[in-house]
């Protein structure tokens, strides 16, 4: 068991969030001969701590499960611990940019601490949100462990080929994920909208194109709320619903967005969000200003957080040209 690393009052680069693009983050600091503290909430926080099997990571031919992926890089970042302290329980709270870098407040071990940053990574994630049944997340769980329900297309798409699979939500975002899921073949595909109005906060002209196009695609919808789930044994989803109905579908997938986009920090320090709630950065992953529309020195955001496509090797590129642009023009 590696001990507890020692905090430095200050480092080249603070990673906050040790995910995909945060490990890779603090491993490149340090490839790069610079000091890095990476501190992580857990990787149980992580998105992809819940996908099962991951088939487009180059190098495995058979899938990869992104537990053990997480494991392989946290190993990674391990060999590299003479330059990168990984503070793990940890949780940043909050960020005062000072002269030459930033101070960062973190919870760990029980305790409040602090260190400094000349540079300053955001790594933090998102968080998913999961459908509401009676006031609880957690009846669906089981059946995102198993990958039944999925929350990705990009990533799990590919698995739906004549799959009978119910998208979960009510919006303009659901009934376009409906559309999306034809082109991977499901089929047939209902909308499930747990007692939300189907389009009801579209305008008038979007919601009657979307439901010509459901209907001509011959997608339906059913409103009534959840009441649970069942089917985990032969690995199905069966929705029940409060009429006391149930229907069985091969698979579901979430089309309920973001639970948390890990905004309070990027905000504090001033970043631009896109309409969606991503951080905006140039091309570097810089950060952009709300108020000045520049890059902020110092500080950049990689990985599902930031503006651009959410998947592992995104959540690495995106990490790799932070460092390398900190490296060039800032460090
Ligand atoms: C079910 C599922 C299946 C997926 N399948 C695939 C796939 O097959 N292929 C693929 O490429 N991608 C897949 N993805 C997407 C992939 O998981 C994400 O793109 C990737 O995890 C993004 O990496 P990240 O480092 O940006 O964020 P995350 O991996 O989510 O990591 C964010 C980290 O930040 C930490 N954190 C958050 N707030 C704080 C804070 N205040 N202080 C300290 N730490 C904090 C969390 O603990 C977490 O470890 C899948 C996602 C899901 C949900």
């Amino acid at each position: 068991m590696p001990g507890f690393p020692r905090l430095q009052e200050a480092y080249d680069v603070v990673v906050l969030g040790g995910g995909h693009a945060g490990l890779q983050a603090g491993l490149k600091a340090a490839l790069l001969n610079y000091t890095a503290a990476v501190i992580d909430r857990g990787p149980k926080f992580s998105r992809s701590f819940y996908a099962p099997r991951m088939e487009n990571i180059p190098g495995f031919p058979s899938g990869i499960s992104g537990h053990k992926l997480l494991d392989l890089q946290i190993e990674q970042l391990r060999q590299v611990e003479g330059k990168v302290g990984y503070f793990t329980p940890a949780r940043a709270s909050a960020v005062r940019p000072v002269d030459g870098g930033f101070d960062v407040d973190f919870e760990w071990l029980m305790q409040s601490r602090s260190t400094r940053g000349r540079a300053l990574v955001l790594a933090m994630g998102v968080v998913d949100r999961m459908p509401d049944v009676g006031g609880q997340i957690e009846p669906l769980f089981p059946w995102a462990n198993f990958a039944i329900v999925d929350f990705c297309i990009l990533c799990d798409g590919h698995l739906y080929p004549g799959k009978r699979t119910a998208v979960l939500g009510h919006d303009v975002f659901a009934a376009r994920t409906a559309l999306d899921l034809l082109h991977f073949g499901a089929g047939p595909v209902e909308i499930l909208t747990n007692g939300k109005p189907f389009l009801g906060e579209a305008d008038d002209a979007t919601r009657s194109s979307l439901v010509a196009e459901l209907a001509a695609r011959t997608i339906t919808w059913v409103e009534t709320p959840f009441a649970g789930f069942d089917g985990i044994r032969e690995k199905v989803l069966i929705v029940q619903f409060s009429d006391g109905t149930s229907r069985r579908y091969d698979k579901g997938f979430s089309a309920l967005g973001w639970y948390s986009m890990n905004s309070e920090i990027p905000r504090s320090l001033g970043a631009r969000f896109d309409p969606e709630g991503y951080v905006v950065t140039d091309e570097d992953c810089r950060v952009i200003s709300e108020t000045t529309g520049a890059a902020i020195p110092g500080l950049y955001c990689v990985g599902d957080l930031r503006n651009g496509w959410n998947q592992v090797p995104e959540a690495w590129a995106t990490a790799e040209r932070a460092i390398v642009h900190a490296y060039s023009y800032y460090l």
